[in-house]
């Protein structure tokens, strides 16, 4: 585990972003390290960002501004549907969006579907600022890989939350058309999902191709972004394909308690600075 080094006495997390973009944290402790069969799993306490949840060496939610992402990823959708009861979620193991499914009582299921259930547990006992360690009756925790479990389902969820990791390893299939025509296929006919999709500054290759992937597929499809502190370049991008029209009115009503979204963060995250709107409509 090359990006784990001790310099002066000091321990540096250091990811391994792009040839020449490197960031890294200083730690306070390894709270815990575990190598599944799919990935490198780590709890770690740092100076600056509270405890982080890693994954073979990339940051994936802290404790500090793990709240955004979560919040940003399940309350447009979850606003948006006009009645979500049945909410599957891809990936996720942090519980963090789970978390925030969770806080609307109309939804009856809750389907999480994570390939690692070590990531499940060591956020359950050590990012509790994130997993709540969360025990809602209506969440059913399922060990699978995404694309295996979303194939045997037709016209099932009201919403799909695609919460992978980057394009590599495990997920990179998450990223794939295949997944989102089965994904298009276990929605219901008024369904709507939502994935993250990378950074508009260095991945834009990857948020376009996810763009035309779900355009060929949903009927309506609308990017957001958010702002994520520990995300490379902090810009983060998430995309939605509705089967029906979304009528973002809806989001002006938006009362629920979080620390992040509001009516206007809502209202204002479908605006995309220009040169998202030119590649995207390029
Ligand atoms: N918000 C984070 C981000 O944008 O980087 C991701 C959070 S969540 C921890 C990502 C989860 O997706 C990980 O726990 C990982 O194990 C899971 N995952 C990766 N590939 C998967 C797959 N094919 N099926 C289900 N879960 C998968």
């Amino acid at each position: 585990m090359n990006y784990i080094k001790e310099q002066n006495g000091q321990l540096w997390l250091t990811e391994d972003e792009r040839e020449n973009l490197k960031i890294s944290y200083r730690i306070k402790e390894i709270v815990y390290s575990e190598r599944s069969p799919f990935q490198h799993v780590m709890i770690l306490d740092s100076y600056d960002f509270g405890r982080m949840l890693v994954l073979d060496g990339v940051v994936q939610t802290t404790s500090i501004d793990g709240h955004i992402y979560n919040e940003m990823i399940t309350h447009v959708p979850l606003s948006l549907h006009p009645s979500p009861k049945k909410v599957l979620i891809i990936g996720g193991g942090d519980c963090g969006a789970a978390r925030e499914v969770a806080k609307y009582e109309e939804v009856e299921e809750i389907h999480l579907v994570e390939i690692d259930e070590l990531v499940v547990q060591a956020c359950k006992e050590h990012l509790p600022e994130v997993s709540g360690n969360l025990s809602d009756p209506r969440v059913q925790y399922v060990y699978k890989d995404g694309v295996q479990f979303v194939k045997d389902r037709v016209n099932t969820y009201d919403v799909i939350i695609i919460d992978s990791s980057d394009p590599i390893g495990p997920a990179q299939v998450l990223f794939e058309y295949d997944f989102y025509k089965s994904v298009y296929e276990a929605l219901k006919e008024d369904g709507m999902m939502v994935c993250q999709s990378q950074s508009p500054i260095f991945h834009m290759n990857v948020l376009k191709q996810t763009y035309i992937n779900i355009r060929h597929l949903f009927p309506h499809v609308h990017v957001y972004t958010a702002t994520v502190p520990t995300y490379p370049g902090g810009l983060w991008s998430f995309t939605l394909g509705a089967k029906q029209a979304v009528s973002f009115e809806r989001l002006t009503t938006f009362a629920k308690q979080t620390k992040y979204v509001n009516a206007d963060v809502l209202n204002q995250c479908f605006c995309l600075p220009q040169f998202m709107k030119e590649h995207l409509q390029s």
